[in-house]
């Protein structure tokens, strides 16, 4: 006999943003408000649970608070199994499901279960962590184009060739947006600097978008350097690029930034 309910349940994955409560979506806020289930991950703001309704149930899956993180296939068959149940699962995702959020595997393994399944971008941490200093990723002078990667690689994988894309972003007149990039931050920099002028303009930005959000901008040359001294860790976005140029000049150590909202450090390059 099939127990399953005669209406199947559909799963969303939503992006609950870089962390700001004010920057979800307003189809992000009416999927958590019609949610049954909620898994939510690591780095999202547990603000933004106020939108969800006292009858749902909401399961933590990250990793945040020393315990381990839910393995992601468990992950997966829960949804999968919540879903046939008939539940309204939200799957809550830090920044966008689709950059760097695994939303792609997914989405592959619950179609191909036949579950229905939807996705709601959310701002991605890279975009508010440039925004944050008044910083465009694209420029008609100074970047032609932004490139998203990631400094963490998948175990057995290679990772990302900084050599090569360091000439192409040069080249090319990219913007580099780094996720994940602080432990590797010493490939990084000497990968970059085979491409890249020392005297690039970087920017770290951790916590990009909450009140405790701390940046410094200085050159790629000095990435490590600057990271050790200020002690600036995860969750980190690393942007490299001429677009930080004007920023650069403008933020001296700056004593009166420290009471803007996203209080900050600042470096003169
Ligand atoms: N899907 C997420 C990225 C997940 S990967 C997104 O779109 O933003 C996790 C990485 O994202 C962190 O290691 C860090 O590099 C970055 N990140 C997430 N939230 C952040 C924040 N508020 N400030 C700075 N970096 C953040």
């Amino acid at each position: 006999m099939n127990t399953h309910k005669t209406t199947p349940g559909t799963v969303t994955l939503v992006g609950a943003g870089p962390g700001d409560p004010e920057l979800l979506t307003l189809k992000a806020v009416r999927a958590i408000a019609s949610a049954s289930l909620l898994l939510v991950d690591d780095l999202v703001n547990d603000a933004v649970l106020e939108h969800a309704s006292p009858h749902a149930r909401i399961v933590h899956v990250g990793k945040r608070g020393g315990c381990a993180s839910t393995p992601q296939a468990f992950i997966e068959k829960l949804m999968i199994m919540a879903a046939r149940e008939g539940e309204t699962v939200v799957r809550l995702k830090g920044g966008d499901p689709f950059v760097f959020g695994r939303g792609g595997e997914e989405v592959e393994h619950l179609t191909a279960e036949g579950i229905p399944v939807t996705v709601v971008n959310g701002i991605t941490s890279g975009l508010a962590a440039a925004s944050s200093l008044n910083v465009p990723l694209t420029h008609r002078d100074q970047a032609h184009g932004v490139v998203f990667v990631t400094g963490h690689a998948k175990p057995g994988d290679t990772g990302t060739d900084w050599a090569a894309l360091a000439r192409c972003a040069h080249q090319a007149k990219l913007t580099l947006v780094i996720y994940m990039g602080i432990s590797s931050a010493h490939a990084i920099e000497s990968g970059l600097l085979q491409g890249l002028p020392a005297h690039t303009p970087l920017a770290v930005v951790q916590h990009a978008s909450l009140p405790h959000q701390r940046h410094v901008c200085t050159t790629l040359g000095q990435l490590c350097q600057t990271l050790t001294a200020h002690r600036l860790g995860s969750p980190s976005i690393i942007v490299v690029g001429d677009v930080l140029q004007g920023l650069a000049q403008a933020t001296h150590p700056a004593a009166d930034l420290q009471n803007s909202p996203a209080s900050s450090l600042a470096l003169a390059a």
